[in-house]
């Protein structure tokens, strides 16, 4: 329909002007016409199916045998939490072209519930999450996950520059979108692509003060790790405060 339009229009000029003074434009769309007809049939596309209202889902289970095997590279013997206490959650969140797509996280039986509860009002909140899958589709390696900018919870190691294990081992850790929240220990800011986000202005995906991101959490009694002096880590929550 478009292209009838612009070969009217043109061939309507054409006789005197010169035709390839037209650049190709891209709004053809509402060239009064002189004197022309009523609304033309063309004019209102008829709306293609109306899009669902994407309303929040979350899902808690139990890790399958299949899901045990995707963990080789979170979980192994010895870590603090065995796998019978770990949950599989899967959440829907709103992206940050906005899409809403299903995400996934790996936490702790006894917080389960608890996070679907905050994913529900993230998404109520229209808070953009880039990317949640589990840590092990980056060979559980935070530093890749982090630079993924990918939003992960569960991750049986130790806690950033320390030995002991971190609050991610027990799955009572979530990290929210690493790269506008990050890890910041004097100059040291991790993820890289985060050092943008090392000054705090209010910015899709940025979590500030007292925002419905903070408070989701605290409704659910998890502390916010923008809160702590040094390192301030912005992407982390926990149950612990740690
Ligand atoms: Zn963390």
């Amino acid at each position: 329909m478009v292209v009838v339009v612009a070969a009217v229009l043109v061939g309507a000029c054409s006789a005197e002007a010169v035709p390839v003074a037209t650049p190709s434009t891209v709004t053809v769309a509402p060239v009064p016409s002189p004197k022309s007809a009523p609304p033309s049939p063309v004019a209102p596309t008829p709306t293609s199916t109306p899009t669902p209202t994407s309303a929040f889902v979350g899902t808690v289970a139990v890790l399958t045998p299949d899901l045990v095997e995707r963990m080789a590279a979170s979980w192994r013997p010895g870590c603090p939490v065995p796998l019978e206490d770990l949950r599989y959650v899967t959440v829907t969140h709103h992206g940050f072209e906005g899409q809403v797509v299903q995400g996934e996280l790996v936490v702790h039986a006894d917080v389960a519930d608890g996070i679907v509860g905050v994913f529900r009002a993230l998404f109520d909140a229209g808070y953009p999450i880039r990317s949640m899958r589990l840590v092990d589709d980056f060979g559980a390696d935070d530093d890749a996950s982090m630079a993924a900018d990918n939003t992960s919870a569960f991750n049986c190691r130790a806690i950033t520059g320390g030995t002991e294990w971190s609050e991610h081992a027990y799955g009572r850790a979530i990290d929210v979108n690493p790269v506008e929240n990050p890890y910041v220990r004097g100059r040291h800011v991790a993820p890289p692509a985060g050092r943008e986000f090392a000054e705090r202005t209010a910015r899709p995906g940025v979590i500030l003060e007292g925002d419905a991101v903070v408070q989701a959490f605290a409704a659910a009694g998890w502390h916010w790790g923008g809160d702590w002096a040094s390192p301030v880590d912005y992407q982390h929550f926990s149950v612990s405060g740690r």
